[in-house]
């Protein structure tokens, strides 16, 4: 096995107090140098965000990993990801799902992760170019939704695409980059349960239930 991606599961995700074997699996199972630039292969297992073009990054493995242990994943489901960036996420996510459906809003960041992914051997991953804050109704509901990026609000669409029982994990704030990380558990067809997990830093996400691009969000 690749000893960088040891060395980064064990101090970057499982010393934080990550303990799902299953989230732990997929993140040796998966290549984080595939899915970064060449120029930024040499700080591919660094603990760390990375450039990925667009103004957008890649997250810190840590947070993947927190965020995809949140999710209750046990293996077999259908996932939905707002924010697909680089892909590295949508294939950690692929790993343990039956279905991963991944949404970015720039297409050429989503023609690159297609083809990441495809190149990885991902056969149940769809990536599709627009806005995610509407979800995917075509696909829905699923049993759980992930969301990468801070938004002002968790997306009312997101909500009514959950099964109930499903788990929705979404950075939220009133501010463009300093968020909480929210857990939103379906109860029944009009209860939502809601969980604080935490202060996290994501890149603005920008849709019609999210941040408007124009003027852009408050600072
Ligand atoms: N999960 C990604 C990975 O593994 O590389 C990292 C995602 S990056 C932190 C957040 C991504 O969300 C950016 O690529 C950004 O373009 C995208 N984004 C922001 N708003 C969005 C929206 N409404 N729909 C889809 N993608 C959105």
């Amino acid at each position: 096995m690749n000893g960088a991606i040891e060395t980064m599961v064990e101090r970057q995700i499982a010393a934080r107090g990550v303990r799902d074997e299953q989230v732990l699996r997929a993140f040796h199972a998966v290549p984080r140098q595939m899915f970064v630039s060449e120029e930024m292969t040499e700080f591919a297992y660094e603990d760390s965000p990375l450039p990925i073009g667009e103004e957008q990054t890649i997250s810190q493995p840590f947070i993947v990993a927190l965020m995809t242990e949140a999710l209750g994943l046990e293996g077999g489901e259908r996932v939905l990801e707002v924010g697909t960036g680089s892909g590295y996420a949508a294939a950690i996510l692929a790993e343990i799902a039956g279905e991963v459906v991944t949404i970015e809003r720039f297409e050429s960041l989503a023609e690159t992760a297609r083809l990441r992914l495809a190149e990885a051997g991902y056969d149940n991953v769809t990536v599709i170019a627009g806005d995610g804050t509407k979800g995917h109704a075509a696909r829905a509901p699923y049993d759980a939704i992930v969301v990468a990026a801070g938004g002002p609000d968790v997306p009312q669409s997101l909500r009514r695409q959950l099964k109930v029982g499903g788990r929705l994990v979404i950075p939220v704030g009133g501010a463009m980059d300093v968020q909480r990380l929210k857990r939103i558990t379906r109860t029944g067809e009009d209860g939502y349960e809601e969980e604080d997990l935490g202060g996290v830093r994501f890149v603005p996400l920008v849709g019609s239930e999210g941040w408007d691009p124009s003027p852009g969000p408050p600072q």
